[in-house]
């Protein structure tokens, strides 16, 4: 009965030994699989999403340009915005340049500069007004009159508004022959005065075909905004009007 018993104890001891070698196996196991559909999983996403935006913008061929538009929105500031023009001037580069009828009236002159240098210029409201549901008529009447004004400098028809705050009706597409242009990177430029971490944000961000919102109203986006031409270009990148990521 001894040896009966020390046999069965022995195979226990062995099974168990066993058991718990195959369970370790198991759990090594699980951690490798979780480890290679986590991250990994994810990581081949994004690249497939990459690979899809590239698709979309007919951008097969690496070597082919990729577009990304600056937009900037609040302007003409009498300085800034000069100063603004000067470095975009000197790098080759077009914008987009969402004005306020107030500011276009008081600075014409810098309208006129920007249209002679090839940027696009676009509407933001008479006195940057978000349109709200009781206001949808005062709005209607700034996008009007904001239209004048810069007509009136350019001789050119306005077909585009980036709407304050995001805020839009799309029956004035139709009403007024207007495209509204949203934007893809927002780095939040006029809550900092600190160029290089503005213009971090948005490098780190920066795909091809994105819409870029800053404004011109403070030195410290012009300046970054300046930085993050600079560092896009030496990427690769083409700066275009909104125009060119939108419909081409
Ligand atoms: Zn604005």
């Amino acid at each position: 009965m001894k040896r009966l018993a020390a046999a069965i104890l022995i195979f226990d001891v062995v099974m168990g030994l066993l058991i718990l070698c195959v369970y370790e196996n198991k759990q090594v196991g699980n951690w490798v699989n979780e480890e290679q559909n986590g991250p990994g999983t994810q990581g081949a996403q994004t690249a497939v999403s990459k690979d899809i935006r590239q698709a979309d913008g007919g951008n097969v061929d690496s070597t082919e340009e990729k577009k990304i538009a600056l937009t900037f929105d609040d302007g003409p500031h009498p300085s800034y915005t000069e100063q603004l023009l000067d470095g975009l001037k000197e790098r080759g580069v077009h914008a987009t340049f969402f004005v306020t009828g107030e500011h276009a009236k008081l600075h014409p002159d810098i309208i006129k500069r920007m249209q002679e240098e090839g940027h696009l210029i676009g509407n933001h409201t008479y006195s940057h007004i978000q349109l709200r549901k009781n206001n949808r008529d005062q709005f209607r009447e700034e996008l009007i009159l904001t239209n004048k004004v810069i007509t009136e400098i350019t001789g050119e028809e306005v077909q585009y508004v980036r709407p304050p705050y995001g805020t839009w009706d799309k029956k004035f597409e139709t009403e007024l022959n207007m495209f509204p242009v949203l934007w893809t990177i927002d780095p939040l430029d006029w809550c900092s005065s600190n160029a290089d971490c503005i213009a971090g944000k948005v490098v780190e961000k920066a795909q091809e075909n994105d819409i870029i919102l800053m404004h011109d109203y403070y030195e410290s986006s012009v300046e970054a905004a300046l930085e993050v031409v600079d560092e896009l270009q030496a990427k690769g990148y083409t700066f275009v009007t909104v125009e060119e990521i939108l419909f081409d």
